[in-house]
């Protein structure tokens, strides 16, 4: 029997079962056949169950109330069979009145389950992980009430707390070390505790003391939240005469949406509910902006699936305003571990100390990759089931050379690796003396080195590095740095302390790249099957030229009077090149002064180009190859897709040969190579065998990259590089062959 509800309140049955449960979970060690008990009593269910995840994605059924005894332990489901698996691999509520014929279900005789014929799996879920599965089962077929499903999700979650607890003291008493194989995005080695990036940073306690108090706390947060959000908007809101009036409008448009949905009372009013039927604040807010955006998510309006960003954003907001203090201290040289990571959000956990990186889903040319290591930070990527197993402040391991993770490192391990990291110093002690010399091959051949930065703050590698410019300046980064397109004169400003850290040496901005995965903060975002090639980038800088145009006239007004040169992303044809140039040569001649020298070239990352090259070249000043897309668009790769974008490579002959006649169409002009391609030891030497004398690269790259050419007999490895080509015979890629020179030339380990 359902007990009625009173609305705006929890039922008082349930009320009494969260109060029953958190007395079981304060006076036991070992609750859960206590809380499978008086779960199933209270809901007038025949069968009670908890699942719990084990190492290997596997689903143990550790407590039941219902099902034979002698299946505890014993029945094992692995995430995403069975019904309990899906739960848990999807993180929904399964409601099934006749679970038997669901195409998914699976018998387990050791549970004796033959006879039940409803069933709700409630996943377990802590801070967007997944912990376990919550079931009940009824002898008749019925669907569980809503009112029902909604306790059974507060009772989950009250059980996530016990299951933390259980793991922790599981680790107290001595887990033991766990390697996981990963890939290295950034070379480096960190050691330190763990922190976990996980969608939802957690609410501390889950029920209020006394919930009338929680409302007043809640209410005064909302009224905090509305007032800053109101100012917040008003400051932002282009004022017209920068931004064209169409911008303008889409961006009021947007902020106006997102303050609807702040002030909107239905939100609000659920999360009151909520705190009502005894949850606190935080707790609250963490349900319902979850419900909702599970919600959302199968909505497939863009319109409304833009407003899930929003409530995800708000729900952040909240929490902070609740919270009140400050943002919480990163222990200095932590690791952070997150399932995916943006750009900006990297730089933000930069700043605060973190020492390195490990992404579950990331590939080496990603953008959370490049800002890792543009910043220097060791990181791993394609990490499968860390999230799962790590509790955060434990201690870790992070192995960017050899490619692993070492969870709970014994104390010898960490002290190897500490000897390796005091080696790595002295190191980079002795590469010191390589600053000041160029780049330069064995047998003498000069390679110019230059560095690909996005932050003023890394201009000081210039000179630490001895590089010989900048071959490529990202000027999103800044922006996705301070969260959005800066004005004309904070952009002038950015781009003069560029050129004057330059000191004269060659600058190559990039104009804004933004789109795909590098997206600003609360900026629309088109519903687009494939973003990476979609309305992105350039064709967003041609569409809504004020932005652009704003750009460009930043650059010209930094520059005055000295060398300016400018090149643009995705160009697909040499129409777009044409028009961008077009933007950028109108504000130069209403510029006084401009710059004394103009150079303006493209990047090449759109295959299309390849088969425009001599038009292109007649009218761009020099080229820059940008291997991460062109790879990905001319092998349909994603570069994001660890499962794929390892599966093709730079070092095939096809490749190589393009390459070959990018370098042969230019004629003596400037061709330079700045995807990640350029600073990878084999990669940089076959470029370099090709016949390429301008790498760019990020600042972590470039003396070992000195060290290595001063060692590389570029007039013995030509004839060998040819020969390899000829003989390659539909080989996907030279890098073993390539490999081997290289090691028997003791250049790579
Ligand atoms: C590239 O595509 O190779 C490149 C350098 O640009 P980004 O990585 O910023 O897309
Ligand atoms: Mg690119």
């Amino acid at each position: 029997m359902t007990p009625p509800v009173v609305p705006g309140q929890a039922p008082l049955p349930a009320r009494r079962l969260l109060a029953r449960l958190r007395a079981t979970l304060a006076a036991s060690t070992a609750p859960l056949p206590e809380l499978v008990r008086l779960i199933a009593a209270e809901l007038v269910s025949e069968v009670c169950s908890v699942y719990v995840l084990r190492p290997g994605d596997i689903l143990e059924l550790a407590a039941t109330q219902g099902l034979r005894a002698e299946a505890v332990g014993r029945t094992r489901l692995r995430v995403g069979e069975g019904i309990v698996g899906i739960a848990a691999a999807t993180g929904e509520v399964l409601n099934l009145a006749d679970a038997q014929n669901h195409p998914a279900y699976v018998f387990r005789a050791e549970t004796g389950e033959a006879a039940y014929a409803s069933m709700i799996a409630v996943p377990v879920r802590r801070a967007g992980r997944t912990l376990g599965v919550l079931t009940a089962q009824n002898l008749t077929p019925r669907r569980y009430a809503d009112d029902e499903v909604e306790v059974l999700e507060t009772v989950a979650m009250l059980l996530a707390e016990a299951l933390l607890a259980a793991r922790a003291a599981d680790f107290a008493a001595g887990a033991m070390s766990r390697v996981f194989t990963a890939t290295p995005l950034v070379a480096g080695i960190a050691i330190g505790p763990v922190v976990l990036l996980t969608a939802r940073h957690s609410a501390v306690r889950l029920l209020a003391e006394d919930p009338d108090a929680e409302r007043v706390r809640l209410d005064a947060a909302a009224r905090t939240m509305q007032r800053e959000l109101d100012e917040l908007i008003a400051e932002r809101l282009p004022d017209g005469h920068e931004a064209g009036g169409a911008e303008a409008a889409a961006s009021r448009e947007v902020l106006e949406a997102y303050r609807l949905v702040a002030s909107e009372g239905g939100w609000l009013k659920r999360i009151t509910e909520a705190v009502r039927g005894g949850l606190t604040a935080e707790a609250a807010v963490q349900r319902v902006a979850g419900e909702l955006r599970e919600r959302m998510r199968r909505i497939a309006d863009p319109y409304l699936r833009e407003r899930l960003a929003d409530i995800d954003d708000l729900a952040f907001r909240l929490l902070a305003t609740l919270d009140g203090g400050p943002r919480p201290q990163v222990p200095p040289g932590a690791i952070l571990i997150a399932r995916r990571i943006g750009p900006a959000q990297l730089l933000d956990w930069q700043a605060r100390g973190i020492g390195g990186v490990v992404v579950e889903e990331a590939s080496p040319s990603g953008h959370a990759a490049i800002i890792a290591r543009s910043l220097g930070l060791p990181t791993l990527g394609a990490v499968h089931g860390v999230l799962e197993a790590v509790e955060e402040g434990e201690e870790i391991v992070l192995d960017a050379v050899d490619g692993q993770l070492i969870l709970r490192p014994e104390m010898s391990v960490v002290l190897a690796y500490q000897r390796v990291l005091e080696a790595e110093s002295a190191r980079r002690v002795e590469w010191r003396g390589l600053a000041e010399r160029p780049g330069r091959t064995a047998d003498g051949v000069r390679v110019s080195l230059m560095l690909n930065v996005g932050l003023p703050s890394e201009l000081a590698q210039l000179e630490a590095t001895g590089a010989e410019g900048i071959g490529l300046f990202r000027t999103e980064i800044p922006m996705l740095a301070r969260g959005g397109v800066a004005d004309l004169p904070e952009q002038t400003a950015i781009y003069a302390r560029v050129l004057d850290a330059a000191g004269g040496r060659p600058v190559l901005f990039r104009t804004l790249d933004l789109g795909g995965d590098k997206l600003l903060p609360g900026a629309p975002r088109p519903e687009e099957e494939n973003p990476a090639m979609g309305w992105r980038s350039l064709r967003i800088g041609l569409d809504r030229p004020s932005v652009l145009r704003r750009q460009l006239r930043a650059l010209v007004r930094a520059a005055g009077g000295r060398d300016l040169s400018v090149m643009f992303p995705m160009v697909a044809t040499i129409a777009e090149f044409r028009a961008a140039r077009a933007l950028l040569l109108a504000e130069v001649a209403r510029a006084d002064p401009g710059p004394a020298r103009l150079a303006i070239g493209t990047m090449l990352e759109v295959p299309a180009l390849l088969w425009q090259l001599p038009g292109l070249f007649a009218e761009a000043d020099f080229v820059s190859i940008g291997t991460n897309d062109l790879m990905q668009f001319l092998f349909a790769a994603d570069r994001g897709a660890p499962g794929v974008s390892g599966r093709y490579d730079v070092l095939s002959a096809p490749v190589l040969d393009l390459l070959e006649q990018v370098l042969a169409a230019g004629l003596g002009k400037p061709v330079s190579v700045c995807g990640e391609a350029a600073a990878r030891p084999l990669e940089a030497l076959t470029l370099v065998g090709l016949g390429f004398t301008s790498l760019s690269m990020p600042a972590s790259g470039v003396l070992a990259m000195k060290a290595l050419l001063g060692r590389f007999d570029l007039g013995a490895f030509r004839p060998v590089l040819a020969a390899l080509r000829r003989r390659s015979d539909g080989a996907a890629s030279l890098r073993e062959p390539i490999g081997a020179w290289a090691r028997e030339q003791g250049l790579v380990d």
